[in-house]
């Protein structure tokens, strides 16, 4: 997003713009009951105060004055009816309004989530973005009060605004000084305002990193997935103390904040206090000299208070939708954040392809060291690559590259001679069936872990389970393939171990049959024979597709057409089992001998 160089006000009220011309649009289409009870709520609140202004000086003349008693009654009747009628609208219009705020902040935060569910996955790892989506959330949700908290400001202020300007003609009518009087007052407390508004934007901004942090360890401290090691490990007493030591830290920013604000509190009241003051005597003056009735008297003390209560209110109003504004924005910026990689629309074809890696070198964001350097590689339609290495080789930058999630720092990727930037992203995504070490399962059914939203038939399935050797657990399970993963999700769900979801995770990968499986150390947490059973099946789990295999065990490769030898970010040795076996002092030679001897 091009946010233009601004200052000061200008700068506030192009943010209050921008937010309101990201929200209304969206709102007024989805929500349009909503603006027309706001408008009935504009109405009532606006008019409101005039019932006692116009009927208190009719009903004190008439006291001080004739004592009609039927115009008593009739006075103090329209004054106790309207007053009271318009407060039930006004109390119903806001109850009416009260649910939209869940509807709307549901649907917002919804989108939010689609959002960071499509973004970039480079972001995902990108500190800026992170803050990002964290000012996004508290923004959102906590300080602006989401569209409904900006429409009730909004709302308000138009009711003020409409009050104000009915007083005014009043007061200037009967009281000049009074009217001077409280606009002076006013820009005092104008500034006091804004003075308070910069406080907590700057407080907001600092807390913006910390809530993150909090986020993280709440998360990890109440996740029972973490139980074990935090038990075994000892980890409570670290993570409460981080947690106390971030509390600490979040303790001192509010107590800056209210040590900040108490003297702009302490001169707000006494300019109160002033206005107060200075009204009494004028207007006593006024009425003691004969120029204005008690009635009139009591009329525009009242006058006085409501306009300055509803241009103190149209002030807060503006400059809570300012404020307000100013956290929404950050779910705007969230949403239109920039994309990490490029993009292009060419579609891909339907048909096998060749994958070439051309000088590729490639340092993660943030950093200076590169972790993949000049590598080349061709992989050919249907071919079985396997990928081996020490930890931090760059062996799942590799993939990572290959599936876009990052784009090389130099060099190019082509898939059938085009560089991969050229392709429709979401086509270029669909070559590949994944799993990576650290995939995740769902706390939903077997079934839908697998079949995620698409069609399926129960016989693929159970097909698709049996060959990666879960049909005896899965049997066994009461509900089958619609038992729930998990406790935290169902209090009948099952805990699969590591192996059974990481079988669970291939099934998956194989069921959204793209044309290219990668299973990086897809094994690791396979007990031997059930590797054993994944390898040799392994050709007819992925058939005549392409596939990319990262593993430890070397055992693996022996099922794989090439291998490609990863140290130190570069390929260093390239070949087929046999070649590589015969390399002198090679590196696959050497880890082959190593291993070798334990599967001996
Ligand atoms: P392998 O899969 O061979 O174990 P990786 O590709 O995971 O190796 O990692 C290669 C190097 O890149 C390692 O030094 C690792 O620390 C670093 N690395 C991995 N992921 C990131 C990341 N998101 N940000 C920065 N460095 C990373």
């Amino acid at each position: 997003m091009q946010d233009k160089v601004q200052k000061g006000p200008e700068k506030a009220f192009w943010i209050v713009y921008k937010t309101l011309q990201y929200f209304y649009p969206i709102a007024w289409k989805r929500y349009k009951a909503f603006f027309g009870v706001g408008i009935v709520k504009v109405i009532i609140y606006a008019v409101l105060p005039f019932v006692k202004i116009m009927m208190m000086p009719l009903i004190i003349d008439e006291l001080l004055g004739a004592r009609n008693f039927h115009r008593l009654v009739l006075y103090a009747a329209i004054l106790v009816a309207g007053h009271t009628l318009l407060s039930l609208c006004g109390s119903f219009a806001d109850v009416t309004l009260e649910k939209y705020q869940e509807k709307m902040d549901n649907f917002f935060s919804e989108e939010m989530g689609r959002r960071v569910m499509t973004l970039d996955f480079q972001l995902t790892e990108d500190k800026k973005a992170l803050d990002q989506i964290e000012a996004a959330r508290t923004g959102m949700e906590w300080y602006s009060g989401g569209v409904y908290g900006i429409s009730m400001e909004l709302f308000q202020g138009i009711s003020n605004i409409i009050t104000g300007a009915g007083v005014i003609f009043l007061i200037a009518l009967y009281a000049p000084i009074l009217f001077e009087l409280n606009i002076a007052l006013l820009i005092v407390s104008a500034i006091i305002n804004s003075r308070n508004n910069a406080i907590e934007i700057e407080t907001y901004g600092r807390m913006a990193k910390i809530n993150r942090i909090f986020s993280y360890l709440a998360f990890n401290m109440m996740d029972f997935r973490y139980g074990k090691d935090i038990r075994l490990y000892h980890a409570k007493e670290m993570m409460v103390e981080k947690w106390e030591a971030y509390s600490n830290e979040c303790r001192q920013y509010w107590k800056w904040q209210a040590d900040k604000k108490l003297p702009l509190g302490i001169f707000k009241s006494i300019s109160e206090s002033v206005r107060g003051f200075g009204s009494y005597l004028y207007l006593g003056i006024l009425t003691i000299m004969g120029k204005i009735t008690v009635g009139t008297f009591s009329q525009m003390i009242s006058a006085g208070n409501t306009f300055q209560y509803s241009l103190e209110g149209l002030i807060r109003n503006m400059q809570e939708i300012i404020k307000r504004s100013s956290y929404a924005y950050e779910y705007v910026k969230f949403m239109e954040y920039p994309a990490a990689i490029e993009k292009g629309e060419r579609p891909v074809e339907d048909k096998t392809h060749t994958i070439v890696f051309r000088n590729v070198s490639f340092a993660y964001p943030g950093s200076n060291t590169s972790v993949l350097n000049d590598v080349n590689i061709q992989l050919n339609p249907g071919e079985h690559l396997s990928v081996v290495g020490l930890n931090g080789a760059g062996k799942t930058t590799f993939i990572k590259l290959l599936c876009r999630l990052y784009d090389p720092t130099e060099g190019e990727i082509l898939l059938d001679d085009v560089n991969i930037k050229e392709y429709d992203y979401n086509q270029y995504m669909a070559l590949f069936s994944p799993v990576f070490q650290d995939f995740k399962l769902f706390g939903f059914s077997i079934k839908e872990n697998i079949v995620l939203d698409k069609n399926y038939s129960e016989e693929e399935v159970s097909g698709l389970i049996g060959q990666v050797g879960l049909s005896d657990k899965i049997n066994s399970l009461l509900k089958g393939t619609d038992t729930i993963l998990f406790k935290a999700s169902d209090e009948n769900g099952i805990e699969p171990s590591g192996g059974e979801q990481q079988k669970l995770a291939i099934a998956r990968a194989l069921f959204k049959k793209a044309p290219v499986v990668i299973l990086d150390e897809p094994t690791a947490a396979l007990d031997p024979v059930a590797e054993y059973d994944i390898y040799s099946h392994f050709d007819t789990l992925v058939g005549g597709k392409t596939a990319i295999y990262i593993s430890h065990r070397l055992s693996s490769c022996r099922f794989c057409d090439k291998i490609a030898v990863f140290s130190e970010g570069r390929i260093k040795e390239y070949g087929t089992h046999n070649e590589l076996i015969g390399i002198d002092g090679g590196i696959y030679a050497g880890m082959f001998a190593a291993q070798a001897q334990y599967y001996q």
